[in-house]
């Protein structure tokens, strides 16, 4: 059995050699003509294009290079394998490496042998195909079927030629769908582009490739994502020979992005807008020179007391909170303002006024934070509390059309600072940011670095109050703490202890004074007369784990006696870690000393914690002398602190005496009530405080 390609060899290699050379030379294979034994006689053109060189047939077994593998060097014998042909008269074929002078790299043939009868003698007809572009296509196709994208080939008139598994299952088209599709008919059946289609097609023309962003609609009606690459190849002489397509699915990198986007910009907890997010807004805001409504607000809200919420209640009753809490800002968000949840207890709402008028602006920005307050100021019902909350508001409005170059960082600083205001002045309420806060922040700022660079021996010094009984005989003082900086001058306590306490450099400060009043006490007890010497301890330094150790360790250092000191504690120090603050107070009492509630009444007021508290001394709060005797709230609060101290035994102290009716309605209510104030002495300096004490002294022997 001949095949149709060796019926056509043999018919024509049956007419005379020249015949035979004009026959095969019309031939794309190369052909070549051999006697039995293997000698050449003929060979075609397609052959010489392959050796150049080959003229006779003389040379013929020179020329030919023949190699069994594509790299290794393993020569093929042609000539032995021609010749081996006598012991079996099949028509062999064989796969090997053809290199010539004219390529440089090895071209894959195939050879293929016949015994053909030519003018009745035997002869050997060679046929050399070469198998490079189907070994191509066979390689290409392995990889286009291995492929996650869906690829295809079009013929010369655009057909879809070769789909791929992948584009098939993509398209929801068969195989032969496909083929009955030019991939121009696939564009407009499946897909629609974000770019107009006349751009895809005069990139393809310009540039022979396109690829952008599509959509794909496939027959079962569903719509995916996909980056489409198309690529036109041209032959040499510039016809388009196929176009290429590849189509990778999108989805997946899509739901990633935007996964990606909704951690980055929005809020897990409440979906709301994150800082991020609003930051971007407010930028954007800040670059808007166009809109007609120029006012708008920044406004920061916070949580008042969120965080003993969170440490009491823990972190799923504060996250139900926070819920709650903005879904009601959620519902007061008028359109065109954001909504934006920052850390902790945090929300943030970027305000549009409705206005052109500045003075309307301002009413409506008040307006809106006073709604803002009254939403949130309300009672929870959480899943297992039910609880009160309200918010602090600190708001800083700005307008578009000024020159002003403010940034999202400096508003929400503003807004921050007016925030933290309103949290002073007792939080539920809102304040609104003015210039005079800065000033106030920059104060600060310097007081902390004062504080830091202070030194402590030449820049502060301790003065002494007196606080006398009835007859005015000096019974005790406390001890005052004065600071006077070299550049800033004089700064009083009340406003640097509270920054001191925050950058806990209130603990170095603190020890300096115990130390100084304890050496002073110690020095007055000694050579004058007994006299009680009261210090205040601030919360922060009471609270330090070593503070026990560090008053056994002064007492030994200054040898004084316990017994003439009073410390004096703030309501304050017992609400955190009240466990461990009794402990303290217990420890510090075994030690000999004495403890006084200072500033009694203005603090929680809870006097049930009075019980357990091994206390010597209350110290009403000039807030409240203030107004006695005239104001009946505040006597009724001094008769009852008076109640209070006598039915516990507790020595009283009151502060802030100024006037003799002070005095004498205080006197009157307790004789044995103690007093301090300007209507006895101001605080003073050791040395002067020793001279009054002598004075007082003198005053009573002689009386
Ligand atoms: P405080 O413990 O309530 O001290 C009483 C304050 O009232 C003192 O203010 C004192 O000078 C002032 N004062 C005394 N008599 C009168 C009066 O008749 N009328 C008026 N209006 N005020 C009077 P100062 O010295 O400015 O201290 C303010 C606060 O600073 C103190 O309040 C105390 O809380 C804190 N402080 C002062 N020295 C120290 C200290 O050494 N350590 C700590 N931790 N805090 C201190
Ligand atoms: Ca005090
Ligand atoms: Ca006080």
């Amino acid at each position: 059995m001949h095949t149709e390609l060796e019926e056509k060899h043999l018919k024509a290699l049956k007419t005379s050699h020249t015949q035979t050379l004009e026959i095969i030379n019309r031939f794309d294979e190369g052909v070549a003509l051999f006697t039995a034994d293997a000698s050449p006689i003929l060979f075609n053109q397609p052959f010489k294009d392959y050796y150049p060189a080959l003229e006779a047939p003389q040379k013929f077994y020179q020329e030919i290079v023949l190699f069994k593998q594509k790299h290794r060097g393993e020569t093929f014998d042609l000539k032995t394998w021609l010749q081996a042909l006598h012991q079996n008269k099949e028509a062999p074929h064989c796969q090997v490496w053809l290199k010539s002078s004219q390529r440089e790299t090895a071209v894959p043939v195939r050879l293929q042998a016949y015994w053909i009868d030519l003018h009745t003698t035997p002869h050997i007809l060679l046929i050399v195909t070469d198998q490079s572009l189907s070994k191509q296509i066979t390689a290409q196709n392995k990889l286009m079927e291995a492929s996650y994208a869906g690829q295809f080939v079009t013929n010369s008139q655009g057909y879809i030629k070769q789909p791929n598994h992948a584009f098939c299952a993509y398209t929801g088209l068969s195989h032969q769908a496909l083929n009955e599709l030019t991939y121009l008919d696939w564009l407009k059946q499946q897909v629609s582009f974000k770019v107009p289609f006349e751009k895809v097609v005069s990139s393809l023309l310009r540039e022979h490739f396109w690829t952008g962003e599509v959509q794909i609609h496939t027959t079962s009606d569903s719509t995916f994502y996909a980056v489409l690459s198309l690529s036109m190849i041209l032959d040499e002489s510039k016809n388009v020979e196929h176009f290429i397509g590849v189509l990778q699915d999108t989805t997946d990198i899509r739901a990633a992005q935007a996964e990606i986007q909704q951690l980055a910009y929005f809020d897990k907890l409440t979906g709301l807008a994150n800082q991020t997010l609003l930051n971007d807004r407010i930028e954007k805001t800040l670059q808007d020179k166009t809109s007609i409504t120029p006012y708008r607000a920044l406004y920061l809200i916070n949580l008042d007391g969120f965080k003993i919420i969170n440490d009491t209640f823990g972190h799923t009753t504060g996250d139900q909170l926070l819920t709650q809490v903005a879904q009601k800002l959620k519902q007061k968000l008028p359109e065109e303002s954001m909504l934006a949840r920052l850390s902790g207890g945090s929300f943030a709402i970027l305000y549009t006024c409705k206005t052109q008028d500045l003075q309307l602006a301002k009413e409506d920005i008040n307006q809106y934070g006073e709604q803002l307050l009254d939403a949130i100021d309300d009672r929870y019902k959480l899943e297992k509390h039910s609880i009160h909350s309200a918010a602090s508001i600190g708001i800083c409005t700005f307008a578009l059309n000024q020159p002003v170059s403010l940034d999202s960082d400096q508003l929400t600083r503003y807004a921050n600072m007016a925030m933290h205001e309103a949290k002073k002045l007792g939080g539920n309420q809102a304040y609104l940011f003015e210039d005079t806060l800065i000033q106030k922040a920059k104060r600060r700022l310097e007081l902390i670095e004062a504080l830091n660079h202070s030194e402590l021996d030449d820049e502060f010094q301790i003065y002494f109050q007196a606080q006398v009984d009835k007859d005015k005989r000096i019974v005790s003082a406390e001890t005052l703490l004065r600071w006077v900086h070299p550049k800033l001058g004089a700064v009083s306590p009340s406003k640097f202890i509270p920054v001191a306490e925050e950058g806990r450099q209130i603990i170095k400060i603190g020890l300096w004074v115990l130390h100084k009043a304890f050496l002073q006490a110690k020095a007055w007890n000694t050579i004058h007369r007994n006299i009680r010497i009261a210090i205040n301890v601030s919360p922060v330094q009471f609270h330090e784990q070593s503070f026990i150790e560090m008053i056994i360790g002064l007492i030994k250092f200054t040898q004084v006696d316990p017994k003439t000191i009073t410390l004096e504690l703030t309501e304050g120090v017992l609400i955190k870690n009240a466990k461990l603050a009794l402990q303290k107070i217990q420890h510090l009492v075994s030690l000999g000393f004495e403890i006084s509630i200072d500033d009694f009444g203005t603090g929680y007021s809870s006097l049930s914690y009075l019980q357990r508290l091994p206390i010597h001394e209350l110290k009403i709060d000039k807030t409240f002398i203030n107004q006695v005797p005239g104001n009946i709230d505040d006597e009724a609060i001094v008769n009852s602190i008076i109640q209070l101290a006598s039915s516990k035994q507790l020595k009283i102290v009151a502060e802030g005496v100024e006037t003799q009716q002070q005095a004498q309605y205080l006197i009157n209510r307790n004789p044995e009530m103690v007093l301090q104030g300007y209507l006895f002495s101001q605080p003073l300096p050791a040395v002067e405080f020793e001279q009054e004490l002598i004075k007082s002294d003198a005053r009573h022997k002689t009386a």
